[in-house]
Formats: C-alpha cells, structure tokens, sequence
C-alpha cells in the first residue's frame, strides 16, 4: 500500500490521485497543475545541462533526491511527469508509468522494445483493429513470428507459450475486443514463467482496467492503454499509458519513446490528468447501466446471442470472470436476427446512441465491428474469432439507462 512520509495511514487510491504528483509551490500557487506548453527548459548552469545529459542518456544516475534539471519536450515535461506519477495508484501493483500520444503508440512502442527480428510474439485473437494491424502489416515484415491464438482457450495458449522458441512477448487483450472473450491472466504469467525465454506478459487492459481487472497482480509484467478510452472518458483527446511494477521496464519504454518522439503533449496531459479521480466513478456508472441494459435486451426476440461477462454461460469463461474482475464493465455485442440487414437497421435507428468506433465516453456508442474496426481482418480470422455479420458491438455512457433501454429496443424492433 502507499504510504506517504510521516503518515501512519497509507493512501486509497482515490485519494492518492488527488494528491500526489503535484506540488502547488511549483505553479505559483495554483490548487490545479498549470500547463506547460515549453518545448525547451533554461538551464540554471552549464554544470547543471551537462548532469541532465547525462542522467537522460543513462551514462549517471540521479542522486536520492537530487533535482535533474528538464532538457526538451520530447525526451520529458511537467505535465508528463505530474500524470505518470497520478496515475500510478489507479493500477493496483503499478510503480511506475509511461505516457504516449495514443494506444498504438504505446503498444507500438511495447513492441519495437522488447521485439527483434527472429524474435516470437504469442498474442491472442481477436484483438482491437490496429494491433492486428500491427502485427500482420509492420511485426511479420519485420520477421517477427507471430503467433495468434483464440481469445479464452487456455489450454492452446499454454501450448503455443511452451512451443515458442526466442519467445519475447506474451501480448493478451482481455476482454477481447469486440467479442468479450476472457484470457486467464494468471494462466498464461505461469505458462510463460516457466519458459526458458522468461517472455514478458503484457495485456492490454483497455477494455475493464483500471477500475475493474487488475493484471499486474495476477503476474502480468505491462499493463497497456488506449487512454483514449475509459481513462480519458470524453472522446475528445488521444492517449496511451504503459504500466509496470518494474521500474525497468518502463525506462526502457521511455528511452525509446525519446527516439520515436511519441510522449504525450502537456495540453493532452493536462486534460488526462484532471480526468484520473473520476475514471472509477465514471466506469462504475457505465457498468451499472451495461449490466441493466444487457440483462434486459437479451430477453428481446431480435437479439439472438448476448456477449456481456455478466451473462457469460460457458463455465470456463464465467471461472476467469470471477477470478480476475471484479465488475463487468461498460461493453457489450449483440448477434442480431437478419444478418448484416439487422445489425444496420439496429444502427440506423438509434436516436440516444450515436454509431461511432471507439468506446469508453461518457456517451452511448454502437458499431458494427466487422464492416469497420475489424475490417483489416481476414474473413478467416473474422470467422474463426467469431465476428459475424450480424454482431454490434455497444459502449454504454453514463445517460439515465433507461433512456438507453428505450432506445435500443425501439431500434431492434425496427429490425
Ligand atoms: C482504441 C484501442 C486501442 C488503440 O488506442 P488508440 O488510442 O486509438 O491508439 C488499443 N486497444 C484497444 C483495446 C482499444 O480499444
């Protein structure tokens, strides 16, 4: 638990968010992080630029307490600094933090970290959209061998881990996006421990994280974010944060971030950082609303399967969700009757939801994900992942969610 100097009581996380990272004295008093727009920083010596070098290229390393002075804005700012360091006690486990200009450059940056040509990759599918993009269209040519295997299948992923040779990285996303398939976290940091390779664990939390899966304690080595998403929680800026409990991983991440030039901006950090003390209560609202909504509509005549942990009926899957989440979340994916014809005059008709990619807003978002975030897969993949023609895939918000109720059985009666 985080414990803060002098004091006998250690830290919830919310009041953690609220409290540390951020020094008033340093902002001439303001209650709230100013922004600092800066490209460059004034050196209070030429001592003093050479000690910052030095520290920022790992040739020396800080002393306790010793204050580095700040180079350039793409190797580090305040406002990157002040976020990494709030939204550590949002992710139970975590030590230390990176952030990126959005989820892919942070994935992206995962990988290129950790990945060398010759080097394998297990991930499992399906996965968000770009990540599978990632891996076919720039990792492969890459001559990095990927190995895909079906969200939720313990057994085959245990297999594909154990079989890999200069196995480097284990990338799970769990649920997966958007058939809301689990993969055992713990299962597969077992699995991957007792390789020869010891391949770091990395998942993509994007869907139930921070609030309601926790994979650093179940033996995940990087927690990976679209900050775009629940985090940020207004569709209106992009992000990503990576997450460790060893602060290695992270400097690592960070060196190649400096090379990549992909940090996140101060103003975007700015906006993230004053969005963090209501992620939890904002994703509580969405879970509520998800769980009455999708108890509801799986009763409705047009909705042939319902895709929600709450209403998982295989024994296997509803074993994980209890294990490793606490609540369900905000994501759901309906089959619908008639095929493609269905899931487009579902979307036609909603009034309250807008059809729109993404997730995670504080407003209701519906998509047809094979048509358009999936799109990129193979009809092969799509099949075998089980993206079918007639699923939709919704993102609850925080509207009264009997307004959404309305909505969405108004738009299937349509069908
Ligand atoms: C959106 C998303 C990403 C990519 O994040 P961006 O911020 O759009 O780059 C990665 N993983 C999941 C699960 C996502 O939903």
């Amino acid at each position: 638990m985080p414990h803060r100097k002098g004091d006998a009581h250690p830290l919830h996380p919310p009041t953690e968010v609220l409290t540390r990272g951020f020094d008033p004295r340093l902002s001439v008093g303001s209650a709230r992080p100013a922004v600092f727009r800066s490209s460059t920083y004034v050196f209070s010596s030429p001592e003093a630029a050479e000690r910052a070098f030095a520290v920022a290229l790992g040739k020396a390393r800080p002393a306790e307490g010793e204050n580095i002075e700040l180079i350039y804005s793409r190797l580090n700012h305040p406002n990157a600094e002040i976020l990494e360091n709030q939204v550590v006690p949002l992710e139970p486990g975590a030590h230390q933090a990176a952030v990126f200009n959005s989820g892919m450059a942070a994935i992206m940056t995962a990988f290129m970290s950790f990945l060398r040509p010759g080097d394998a990759l297990v991930y499992t599918l399906p996965a968000y959209g770009g990540t599978i993009h990632l891996i076919h269209d720039f990792l492969e040519p890459f001559r990095i061998h990927c190995v895909g295997v079906l969200a939720g299948r313990g057994a085959a992923l245990d297999e594909a881990i154990r079989a890999a040779q200069n196995l480097r990285v284990v990338f799970i996303e769990t649920p997966a996006n958007p058939v809301m398939v689990m993969t055992d976290i713990a299962r597969a940091a077992r699995a991957a421990a007792e390789h020869p390779d010891r391949p770091l664990v990395m998942v993509d939390n994007t869907f139930l994280g921070p609030a309601f899966q926790h994979p650093l304690l179940l033996g995940a080595d990087l927690v990976l974010y679209s900050a775009t998403k629940f985090l940020s929680g207004f569709s209106d800026l992009l992000a990503g944060v990576a997450l460790a409990k060893e602060p290695a991983l992270i400097e690592k991440l960070r060196a190649h971030r400096v090379m990549f030039g992909n940090i996140l901006q101060p103003d975007e950090c700015w906006m993230l950082d004053g969005r963090l003390p209501t992620v939890s209560l904002r994703m509580n609202r969405q879970s509520k609303n998800a769980q009455r909504i999708a108890e509801r509509l799986v009763e409705h005549a047009n909705v042939i399967k319902m895709h929600y942990p709450a209403l998982f009926d295989d024994a296997e899957q509803i074993k994980i969700r209890l294990a490793q989440c606490s609540y369900p979340g905000a994501m759901f994916s309906m089959e619908l009757a008639r095929g493609r014809e269905g899931a487009f005059t579902f979307l036609r008709n909603l009034k309250v939801a807008h059809n729109a990619v993404s997730l995670g807003g504080v407003e209701t978002l519906a998509c047809h994900p094979k048509t358009t975030t999936h799109s990129g897969m193979s009809e092969e993949e799509l099949a075998l992942s089980g993206i079918t023609d007639s699923l939709v895939r919704i993102s609850v918000g925080i509207e009264d969610w009997r307004d959404l109720l309305a909505d969405f059985e108004q738009a299937l009666d349509a069908i």
